[in-house]
């Protein structure tokens, strides 16, 4: 089964690296390197190949007029944890150094040289001068060191960071902003919808949400191990959010979900835009600047151990001071750090998240004596995938090539672990948590059985055969691009056809009975021939002894070959890692503030949960409610207000 682990680490590191690591235009800074003078494309996204040490890799980059905004590897065969690693390390170190005077990684030297001279031939097709781009940048700009000064800095440009920065400047202080990419927005740029309760608009349309319940409901949900009282302040607030955000453009769209009202985000292309405007009109308006490209990387402290400011590293190496009474923390948690990740949770699946959040703001904080909560490794796993898609995409349309997704997230099919047992009532993945969390609960894969007859009925009534009340719960972007096709009837033509190209990718398994396909898939025969057993023994009674599954659901097995699909849970960002109390201010081991520093966003939201994240749009809701929040607190604490 070890086959598996290499193909879904290979998927981490696709995923991870299709999350950009950015460049731009700058502000402020006075260096020119000898690297810079290469700088100079033609816009758009261009693609290269190259051997690396086991294959050919595909990247693609996309410049702006004077940057290199993203290098993104869209298909490699480097050894999974280390060829697979250099190439996310050296790809980061382009963009934020804009160079390819970069080192190769040691132990990967085929896989380092090969993504340099694939970047560097992408280069050469936007018109820019790879030669120029790997000079080695002058020594002087590491010794540079550019100071500036505010009342309070907010490090990270996520939704929970400009709610910060801009809170803080409309309590009257001046702010700086530090981004480490060119992007602002982090990951609510990828996101769909928030969670605020009772906003003026669901008072209107009636729906008054009881807070009492609600609260007690989530504390007990989270078996009472959460900071009741930032619970209680996140329900009370976040309501408020949603005309703060509305007065200041960035407005969210309500809609019911179930029986609770969520908030739609913007328009994808529009958010960025938003949120500049947001802080263009409070923080820059209010003489402080927005700083992008600056990777924050140390808090400075006086000699009584309070923060006075923070330390982050420009592309060309060199240091950008910035003093502050108050430092807030808003880098997005570290779940772009594989190993941390792994460490703290144990999980080793791919990447939906920010590839850039690795920890920064996390260990800045522990270096000045925050604590490290109990609770570090909760991260926020939420969308099924399949390796099968990317190749599959390849071969077929965008409907048919993601038949294979759209089965993981239909609740007729076995599921299976990596034991060969079910694990679930398949019904779980209806919905988004219980999906991944059971999944990722059960082992770092699971398998989805179908048969060919169940293709058969696919192949001539499409999903309409299958009771379901409503399409499968896929995040809208996997689908954006088959829509239309999209609906409950159409029918699933060729399904036969594209779950034997998957299984002859090597991303899927086949047997023409149970025990061959067990046999097939690498799984224990015994313990699988039995579940199967008692399986088609429950589609036929309609009685599931084993996990009570809904008898609507249980559609006959009938007869076979029988697949197998290969499915993952990805992992969105981790949550938490820095106690808060109610003002955000960051607490020590003692549970006493560190003077001056402060945390908002996915670093402080683990006050909110026990051990797994279970929220519905809670993400969002939280990073606007405690950056609106932190920052007003921050500003008032500094402006002694
Ligand atoms: C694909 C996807 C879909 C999602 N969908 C939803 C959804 O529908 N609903 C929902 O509620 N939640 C969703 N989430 C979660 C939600 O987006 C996050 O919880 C929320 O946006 C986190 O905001 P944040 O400000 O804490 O962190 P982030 O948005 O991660 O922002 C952190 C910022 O800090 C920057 N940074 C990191 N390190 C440094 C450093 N050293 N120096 C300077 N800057 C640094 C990063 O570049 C980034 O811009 C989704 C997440 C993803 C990835």
């Amino acid at each position: 089964m070890h086959n598996h682990l290499k193909r879904i680490l290979t998927l981490v590191l696709a995923v991870a690296l299709i999350v950009s690591f950015v460049a731009c235009n700058t502000v402020n800074t006075k260096s020119v390197t000898s690297a810079a003078s290469g700088l100079s494309f033609k816009p758009g996204t261009y693609t290269a190949t190259a051997e690396g040490h086991g294959g050919t890799m595909t990247v693609q980059v996309t410049f702006s007029e004077k940057a290199i905004v993203s290098v993104k590897v869209q298909q490699q065969a480097e050894t999974a944890g280390l060829g697979d690693q250099a190439l996310q390390k050296i790809a980061e170190e382009i963009v934020q150094g804009q160079t390819l005077a970069v080192d190769a990684v040691s132990g990967a030297t085929d896989s380092s040289e090969a993504l340099l001279s694939a970047v560097a031939d992408c280069v050469r097709q936007a018109g820019g001068d790879p030669a120029a781009l790997q000079e080695k940048k002058s020594a002087v700009s590491a010794e540079k060191v550019e100071r500036l000064s505010a009342d309070v800095v907010v490090v990270g440009a996520g939704a929970s960071g400009v709610s910060a920065a801009v809170a803080a400047a409309d309590e009257g202080a001046k702010v700086i902003l530090l981004e480490k990419t060119d992007i602002i927005g982090g990951a609510s740029n990828l996101s769909w919808a928030a969670n605020f309760f009772n906003t003026s608009v669901a008072l209107e349309k009636g729906m008054k949400g009881d807070l009492n319940k609600t609260v007690a409901d989530w504390i007990a949900a989270n078996h009472w191990r959460v900071d009741a009282a930032a619970v209680r302040q996140y329900f009370s607030e976040s309501g408020a959010t949603y005309d703060w955000l509305a007065k200041r453009g960035y407005t969210t769209t309500f809609f019911v979900m179930g029986n609770s009202p969520l908030y739609l985000l913007p328009p994808y292309e529009t958010r960025q835009d938003l949120l500049k405007n947001m802080l263009a009109n409070s923080v820059e308006k209010r003489g402080g600047q927005v700083i992008t490209r600056a990777n924050a990387q140390k808090l400075l402290t006086d000699k009584n151990g309070n923060v006075t400011g923070v330390v982050a590293v420009r592309p060309d190496g060199s240091s950008l001071e910035v003093s502050a009474k108050a430092v807030i923390i808003a880098t997005g948690g570290y779940a772009g750090n594989a190993e941390m990740v792994k460490q703290y949770s144990g999980f080793q699946g791919p990447l939906g998240g920010l590839s850039q959040n690795v920890g920064d703001g996390l260990k800045m904080a522990w270096a000045v004596g925050a604590e490290v909560p109990r609770n570090i490794g909760i991260q926020m796993v939420h969308q099924t995938l399949t390796n099968a898609t990317p190749k599959l995409k390849k071969q077929f349309s965008p409907f048919e090539a993601s038949y294979p997704l759209m089965l993981c997230y239909l609740p007729n099919f076995m599921n299976v672990g990596p034991n060969g047992a079910r694990f679930r009532d398949e019904s779980a993945v209806l919905a988004a948590d219980p999906a991944a969390i059971t999944s990722v609960y059960n082992g770092t894969y699971h398998l989805v059985i179908v048969s060919k007859s169940q293709l058969e009925m696919l192949e001539s009534k499409g999903m309409s055969v299958l009771n379901i009340p409503r399409l499968p719960a896929m995040p809208p972007e996997f689908y954006a691009d088959y829509k239309a096709q999209f609906t409950l009837e159409n029918p699933w033509k060729g399904a036969e056809k594209v779950l034997e190209a998957m299984v002859a990718n090597g991303d899927g398994y086949k047997g023409n009975t149970p025990a061959e396909l067990a046999k097939n898939a690498g799984i224990d025969v015994e313990t699988f021939t039995q579940e199967f057993k008692n399986y088609e023994e429950a589609t036929k009674t309609g009685l599931d002894g084993d996990f009570g599954k809904d008898s609507k659901y249980l559609l006959p097995m009938g007869k076979g070959p029988y697949y197998a699909i290969v499915a993952v849970v990805n992992n969105l960002g981790s949550v938490g890692g820095l106690t808060v109390n109610k003002k955000f201010q960051v607490l020590n081991q003692q549970r006493v503030p560190i003077k001056g520093l402060y945390a908002v966003g996915l670093e402080a939201e683990g006050t909110l949960f026990s051990d797994a994240y279970t929220g519905m749009g809670d993400g969002l809701g939280y990073a606007f409610t405690s950056g609106r929040l932190g920052g007003t607190y921050a500003a008032k604490a500094v402006l002694k207000k």
